[in-house]
């Protein structure tokens, strides 16, 4: 089939590598000029490590299955158990595995420690943390050349018996199939299910990556911290980085206000050049370095339509 797939973030780019493998003929559109390699990192769960190991994406994350606690037997469809130069494991892995997620609360209490390794050992696939660019690099480059279409943003769809018509920047095509990874403000999803904008829910989440925390990023263990103004979390992201983040409420009210100071004064949004974590702005508009060795780069986003991370 023909295929159209708006939007080159990670999901039209995994939707378009497994609509490949198929056999389909794939279009994908992205208004950008160029991969959106913008923004943090991300934590790919076993599972996610799974399916994109159904797509025929490799994370280089496959590791031996074996007993878990409780005597579950391991269900992986890569039971093999392939180790690290196993098959399709040829790509180098991406960022840094993550074994345990220590939860505390803002006095530093204990709330929950969970190990993920428990998920490595029964789905085959580790959970790791890397930088956003470098799994939308690892996804574009199992395309083949020329299916995406860079500069070029949908306006609209319009479904008929014959298929479904994108009109874009480059013009108005037919496809037998449409699939709108367009984001939160999806022209797609406005055009074929609502106009009504996406529902804001009231959090913001400021991101960054920086190599001034060598002690975390050498670990393998995610921290999170949760108080009343929202959640504070760090995890190793590869090649001595860290991600950061802080999740505050964007209200007005008192409890907002607070959270977001001490980000102002470590020179996120707002920008204080010459402190410690001196922060390069890399908002979709400017999208500057997000994987510099000893920088911070920060992203601010509004989170929409979604439950919070
Ligand atoms: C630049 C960027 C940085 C991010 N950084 C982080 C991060 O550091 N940590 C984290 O946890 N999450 C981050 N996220 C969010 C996370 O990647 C997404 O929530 C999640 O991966 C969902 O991805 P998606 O493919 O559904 O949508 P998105 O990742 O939002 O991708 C949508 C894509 O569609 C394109 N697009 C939008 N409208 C149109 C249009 N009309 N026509 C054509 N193309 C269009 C966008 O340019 C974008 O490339 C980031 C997202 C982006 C876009």
């Amino acid at each position: 089939m023909d295929i159209c797939v708006v939007g080159a973030g990670i999901g039209g780019l995994a939707l378009a590598r497994g609509l490949v493998a198929d056999g389909h003929r794939v279009r994908v559109l992205e208004r950008a000029a160029g991969p959106t390699r913008g923004g943090a990192a991300v934590t790919i769960f076993s599972n996610g490590a799974a399916a994109l190991t159904d797509l025929g994406v490799e994370l280089g994350t496959r590791v031996p299955v074996g007993p878990v606690p409780g005597g579950a037997i391991p269900v992986s469809p890569a039971a093999g158990g392939f180790g690290p130069s196993g098959p399709g494991n040829g790509q180098p892995p991406l960022g840094a595995p993550i074994e345990t997620l220590t939860s505390v609360d803002a006095r530093g209490r204990r709330i929950m420690r969970a190990d993920l390794t428990v998920l490595w050992r029964h789905t085959g696939q580790q959970v790791r943390t890397m930088p956003r660019a470098a799994l939308i690099d690892r996804l574009t480059a199992g395309l083949p050349a020329g299916t995406i279409r860079y500069d070029t943003a949908v306006e609209s769809v319009r479904a008929g018996s014959d298929g479904a018509k994108v009109v874009s920047a480059a013009g108005t095509d037919r496809y037998d199939v449409v699939v709108g990874a367009d984001g939160h403000r999806s022209a797609v999803r406005r055009s074929v299910v609502s106009p009504a904008p996406a529902a804001e829910v009231g959090w913001d989440t400021w991101q960054g990556l920086t190599g001034v925390l060598p002690a975390i990023a050498g670990g393998r263990t995610g921290l999170l911290a949760v108080g009343t103004a929202g959640l504070v979390g760090m995890m190793p992201a590869g090649q001595g980085r860290t991600q950061w983040w802080f999740d505050v409420r964007r209200d007005d009210g008192p409890t907002g206000r607070r959270a977001r100071t001490p980000v102002r004064s470590a020179g996120c949004g707002g920008g204080s050049p010459g402190t410690p974590n001196r922060c390069r702005s890399c908002s979709p508009a400017s999208p500057t370095p997000t994987s510099g060795g000893t920088r911070t780069c920060c992203t601010r986003s509004r989170t929409a339509g979604a439950t919070g991370r």
